[in-house]
């Protein structure tokens, strides 16, 4: 299948030089160039089969030019790697309302769900495109693309990685988690400002013709790990219609119902995955997208116009504080009606005031699909307590988001619609918060905070954290957003 930028200059002719690639040359995203629609038979079969399957099948409608078999076992490959080899299973927490669980993986974070594949999906698309260059994927990161990232592609031959994040915009085992990243071909760097800092500058580097070339002489190619990357987006689709599928073997829907998703969405990779198993034939309701008090989304659904122009908040939920949401350049091409000029000039526009507008049409077809709110610090923390209270169940800082904005959303609607909401991380990645919540008690070590937290709630740790209180912290460096570019350079030259 084409791939065709959303700026409209710059093509890819098939997957495997859009994920090499990973962003168009004038900044675009990769879009397909259409969304294959699964039959009735085709759906049925899905609901028959384990992860691993269903995934491939629908990896596949995209990814045309892997080989069928080699892609199956590779996603095997990667979903071994989950509790259960299942990387989404489905809670029922109450009647009509279950929780979609993604953080099983090896970071505990919903990203491994496509990291984990993500290293396949280059390397194996390096070959189909004639790559001869040593790829170096640039990530940028709100705390657990950069791990998920990390633990992907460590001592893989032929790539290397680089992450920057936020300095102080992540949580303690974020950063402790990335700070003792084992693997020859990583590099971890810190970068004084936020996470929007740290995605301009990787843009940057990736639009800047010099440096490619410069590198390209060198024998590198960049590539992202990012959501803006088609290889990080294509086997989210997936678990949308494994959630469905699970949901009509339970005999909770049948096949044909219409469902509900809600996402705590920051840079709208995730619920935009959503938007498009919608457009392969998914019967959902709506897409509801939950955002903290960093709410430029629940504003631009509210009301057609995104506006970065306001105060940043370091909440709880560091995942999602992200003002530009790269992937709603994405919808915003569908809204148009797939218009590369105005999607081009709007993008041009939000870099340089930092806000634009949709039509009155693409509003009211925003409106049909979606739905928006946010959940403020408070409501976090009281929803976490009264979720643990009232069902037992414990949820992380980011999940809680979608909980509340789901509990309103259900309240307003009066849907009789099943609601997934989906779970984005362990609670244990941000446990200091959660524990905080749960007990109004303040603890600075994580490890404690962890200890207590399991005494209180009975709830596992994961094994992945314990590990970390005796690994060797590797990387130190802190920068200026301004030398990120000098960072990579010197990395190269290593
Ligand atoms: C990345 C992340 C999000 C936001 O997902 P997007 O795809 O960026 O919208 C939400 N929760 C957690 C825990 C995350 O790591």
């Amino acid at each position: 299948m084409k791939f065709i930028s959303t700026r409209g200059k710059a093509d890819a002719p098939n997957s495997s030089y859009a994920i090499t690639k990973g962003l168009a040359d004038e900044g675009g995203l990769f879009v397909p160039e259409t969304f294959p629609v699964l039959t009735e038979t085709e759906f049925k079969q899905l609901c028959d089969m384990n992860y691993a399957e269903r995934a491939c099948t629908i990896l596949h409608k995209y990814l045309e030019e892997y080989d069928f078999d080699n892609l199956l076992t590779a996603c095997e490959n990667a979903y071994g790697k989950f509790e259960n080899s299942d990387p989404a299973p489905v809670v029922k927490i109450d009647e009509n309302l279950f929780v979609m669980e993604l953080f099983h993986g090896p970071t505990l974070a919903f990203k491994d769900v496509a990291l984990t594949l993500l290293p396949y999906l280059l390397k194996q698309g390096a070959l189909y495109t004639g790559i001869k260059e040593d790829i170096l994927v640039l990530v940028a990161t709100s705390g657990d693309t950069g791990k998920a990232a990390l633990e992907g592609l460590k001592d893989a031959d032929g790539v290397k990685i680089m992450v920057f994040y936020p300095s102080e915009g992540v949580s303690d085992m974020q950063k402790l988690q990335m700070r003792t990243q084992e693997g020859r071909n990583v590099n971890v760097v810190a970068v004084k400002g936020n996470f929007d800092d740290c995605q301009t500058a990787v843009k940057n580097i990736f639009s800047d013709k010099n440096t490619n070339q410069l590198l390209k002489e060198k024998g590198v190619i960049l590539s992202s790990a990012n959501s803006m990357n088609f290889g990080r987006l294509a086997p989210q689709i997936a678990y949308y219609f494994s959630a469905y599928c699970d949901l009509v073997n339970s005999e909770q829907i049948k096949l044909g119902d219409k469902i509900d998703f809600v996402v705590p969405t920051g840079n709208f990779g995730n619920i935009l995955a959503g938007y498009y198993a919608k457009r392969m034939g998914l019967p959902v309701n709506k897409l509801i997208c939950a955002s903290n008090s960093n709410n430029v989304l629940t504003e631009f659904f509210a009301d057609g116009t995104y506006d970065a122009n306001r105060e940043f908040f370091k909440t709880v939920s560091p995942s999602m504080d992200i003002l530009i949401s790269s992937n709603l350049e994405r919808l915003v091409f569908e809204l148009s009606g797939r218009n590369c000029e105005l999607t081009a000039s709007r993008m041009a526009e939000l870099k340089k005031v930092g806000k634009y507008s949709l039509s009155s049409e693409e509003k009211k077809v925003l409106d049909k699909e979606f739905f928006a709110d946010y959940c403020d610090e408070e409501e976090c923390f009281d929803t976490i307590l009264e979720m643990f209270e009232e069902y037992g169940y414990l949820l992380d800082t980011h999940t809680v988001v979608a909980m509340k904005v789901a509990q309103g959303y259900i309240d307003y609607s009066e849907t009789d619609c099943a609601t997934v909401v989906l779970s984005t991380a362990s609670p244990y990645k941000f446990t200091q918060d959660v524990l905080k919540a749960i007990s109004g008690k303040t603890q600075k070590d994580p490890f404690i905070a962890a200890s207590t937290l399991n005494e209180l709630t009975a709830a596992p740790i994961p094994e992945q954290l314990l590990g970390l209180k005796k690994k060797e912290v590797r990387f130190h460096d802190v920068i200026e957003r301004t030398e990120t570019l000098d960072a990579v350079m010197q990395f190269v030259e290593k």
